[in-house]
């Protein structure tokens, strides 16, 4: 998995992005009492910035002069992180931005690329860790400074908007339970669980169509260092032929995933890792009862979701997609962040943000 491309340079100074209002409020207080004595002791030198408001990691990292930086670090959800890669690709040398070292702290209720980074950092093999543990082991990699590759997706929006995106792109089930667990925040990672339990009791089926490009039919390399998303027809021409067009047009789910975990305790695409180069294509179709769908969720804290034989579930590998929803109403999340809803094209772009070699 993840090449190292090697360290950050020594002393390396950090600018760690604190969103107070994360997770359960205590993102500052859990960076205090955890992880500021790590640092101290490794000799990193970081500057620490608290969020105002969304968006302020956004425009620091549009705006900040990264050549007083080695890494950007944020602690709180994956919202945060979202917020830097996107500030960070609106610059005007976003070539050379991107590539700055980024780093993730578990501070949010979602914080599933901190889930992810500590699943690869044992070569796919750690012990999940949850809470105070994962939180000690990133702050741990975050003081060893070693820097790996990983894979962004651009998002295409109906309005033309393009984001980029580093965990997830999903419709039904999985970004319903995003958005609606937010009311459940204060209650941390579990938030997801109980989303989950209440989104089953009222189980919605969605219509549209869903067509991908498979990863064998496309080669990994040509879209590295290019912001253009060659592998995307426009949005109003069919796909080609090349693609892949679902048969079913009633889904329960779409979820797109490039990283391993989904949340703390989902393991969605157990095979994944940051750089393969890789959209983690799964969805479920309609007709899958309640009991079915609750199987599947638990069966993927250990990520053995694929191995329930559900008939209902499919999985592909792919470099790009197209989703159109026909259901006029539902909900799509990028980075487990509600985007407007409409019809959306995604394409992987690997190596965009690999670090310059020292
Ligand atoms: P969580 O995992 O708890 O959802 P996130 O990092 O995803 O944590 O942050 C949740 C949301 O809070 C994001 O949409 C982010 O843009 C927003 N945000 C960041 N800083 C602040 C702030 N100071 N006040 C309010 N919202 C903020
Ligand atoms: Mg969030």
């Amino acid at each position: 998995d993840g090449v190292v491309y090697g360290r950050v340079r020594r002393p390396c100074r950090v600018m760690i992005l604190v969103n107070p209002h994360s997770g359960r409020g205590q993102a500052l207080q859990r960076f205090t009492g955890r992880v500021q004595g790590m640092l101290t002791e490794a000799a990193v030198p970081y500057t620490l910035v608290i969020t105002e408001h969304q968006n302020h990691a956004r425009e620091l990292a549009r705006k900040a002069d990264l050549s007083q930086w080695d890494a950007l670090v944020i602690m709180s959800g994956d919202g945060l992180l979202f917020e830097v890669i996107n500030g960070l690709m609106e610059r005007e040398d976003w070539q050379e931005a991107i590539r700055t070292p980024l780093g993730i702290l578990p501070g949010g209720s979602g914080n599933a690329l901190a889930a992810s980074v500590h699943h690869y950092s044992g070569g796919g093999g750690s012990p999940p860790a949850w809470n105070e543990e994962l939180l000690l082991s990133c702050g741990f990699l975050l003081c060893k400074g070693l820097v790996v590759s990983m894979d962004l997706v651009s998002v295409h929006l109906s309005s033309r908007q393009r984001l980029f995106s580093f965990l997830s792109l999903a419709w039904g089930f999985v970004a319903d339970v995003d958005a609606e667990s937010e009311k459940y925040r204060h209650v941390g990672a579990v938030r997801f669980l109980m989303g989950t339990l209440a989104r089953l009791a009222s189980l919605t089926v969605y219509r549209g169509r869903l067509a991908y490009l498979p990863a064998a039919e496309a080669p990994k390399t040509a879209e590295a260092r290019s912001q253009d998303d060659s592998l995307l027809p426009g949005p109003d021409q069919p796909v080609p032929e090349s693609w892949t067009v679902v048969r079913e047009e009633d889904f329960v789910l779409v979820l797109a995933i490039y990283q391993s975990h989904l949340a703390e305790d989902l393991r969605a695409a157990p095979g994944a890792t940051a750089d393969d180069g890789v959209i983690h294509l799964f969805y479920v179709t309609a007709g899958i009862s309640r009991p079915a769908l609750l199987r599947l969720f638990l069966a993927m804290e250990k990520g053995g979701h694929l191995a329930c034989g559900c008939p209902h579930l499919v999985y592909e590998k792919v470099r790009a997609l197209r989703l159109e929803p026909v259901s006029p109403q539902g909900r799509i999340t990028v980075d487990g962040e509600t985007v407007e809803y409409g019809p959306v094209q995604a394409q992987v772009h690997p190596g965009l943000d690999t670090p310059p070699p020292h």
